[in-house]
């Protein structure tokens, strides 16, 4: 993805025979337009032939990736506004190299830690509050009384005491100021989640010299990476009972009917329709009229789009449609809601409980404890 408002953003040249499915892919239609992309591509890329990838090799196919020496990953303190060393910057009170602030305060007064004992296999944890943190002991200094908790995977405050009990090796009485502590050596517990923990420091990506947002955030001024195909291999597609997948592909969708809601809810976004019909326009002998005409008779959702393209492009089409259990979760999930189910969906959620492996998985993660061989 690139900031195309960005004033530095790099953006590819208009090359002709060289058609861009956007954020998809690249096609060059013969091997000399093929050469001027990579031309242009080899300033800022490094280029891989993966027909020679050994995992998974694809003939007619390169990628480009952006040359490691033009993005530099950094961690910046808030404090000073440094560069700084990124190694153990997350560590509760590790310090800035440069103004010897702290970057990292996981155990904050009055902030809250879930955790379960390190050698307890049980699934639920304890919830307490935190008082702070003993550098000398390397402990974590929580407030005696249990939070009492009605959520799922949070023991009672009862459990939670018989926990202590058990694990009284674990953990040991102080005293700060008057008040009573429990303090728990960090490497006595895993820690699932602590809230109010404050970090000093961001990780930013550095490109030509100008500091933009680290991941997850992306806004380099120029596109990572980009997939090229040798479109004159294979090109222009004819109909088959397999057309379908190729230009669903193209999208950066999936062919495969059960893998949507099957509610009729929209699946096909503008930006999918836009980059089949590019697809379709450049690499088929399918007639551009007729899709259009397909595309604004059609619903969005993906089992209605997937069967529609699928007859244009052949009448023995093939459309893939497995059982899945996200149709039987998703039909389960409405149910429970009080809605009614449409008849897609109940023949999706059926097909899925014909199936006996989805079955069990389906029973494992409902959390049910039925063994499939009872019922
Ligand atoms: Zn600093």
């Amino acid at each position: 993805m690139t900031n195309k408002e960005n004033p530095d953003a790099i953006t590819l040249p208009k090359i002709k025979g060289v058609v861009e499915i956007p954020n998809c892919g690249l096609y060059a239609k013969g091997p000399r337009k093929l050469r001027k992309l990579f031309e242009w591509l080899s300033q800022y890329y490094d280029i891989e032939d993966c027909s020679k990838n050994e995992s998974y090799p694809s003939p007619g196919t390169w990628y480009a990736r952006i040359k490691p020496s033009l993005v530099h990953e950094c961690v910046k303190c808030n404090w000073c506004g440094s560069y700084i060393n990124p190694v153990g910057v997350g560590i509760h009170g590790h310090r800035c190299e440069i103004c010897n602030k702290i970057t990292m305060e996981r155990f904050t007064h009055n902030g809250t830690i879930r955790f379960r004992f390190a050698d307890d296999c049980d699934i639920s944890d304890i919830e307490m509050r935190i008082f702070g943190y003993d550098d000398a002991t390397e402990s974590i200094l929580l407030y005696p009384n249990i939070v009492s908790s009605e959520r799922c995977f949070i023991l009672t405050q009862q459990q939670a005491h018989k926990k202590f009990k058990r694990f009284s090796a674990s953990w040991q009485e102080v005293e700060r100021n008057g008040q009573k502590l429990i303090a728990i050596p960090r490497s006595n517990i895993n820690s699932v989640e602590i809230i109010g923990q404050k970090r000093h420091y961001k990780a930013v990506r550095l490109f030509a010299g100008k500091e933009y947002d680290g991941w997850p955030l992306n806004d380099l001024p120029v596109t990572e990476s980009y997939m090229i195909y040798e479109a004159w291999r294979w090109a222009p597609l004819r109909p088959s009972p397999k057309l379908h997948e190729s230009i669903i592909h193209a999208a950066g969708m999936v062919s495969r009917v059960d893998f949507y809601y099957q509610d009729g809810r929209r699946a096909f976004d503008d930006i999918h329709l836009q980059r089949m019909r590019r697809f379709v326009h450049h690499f088929t002998t399918l007639d551009l009229n007729e899709w259009d005409r397909m595309i604004s008779q059609n619903d969005l959702s993906g089992p209605s789009m997937i069967r529609a393209i699928a007859r244009l492009c052949h009448p023995n089409a093939q459309v893939r449609n497995k059982p899945n259990i996200s149709n039987l979760i998703d039909a389960t999930a409405k149910i429970a809601d009080g809605e009614s189910l449409c008849m897609n969906e109940m023949m999706a959620a059926a097909d899925a409980l014909k199936n006996p492996r989805i079955c069990r998985e389906f029973i494992d993660i409902m959390g049910c404890g039925i063994k499939i061989q009872n019922i």
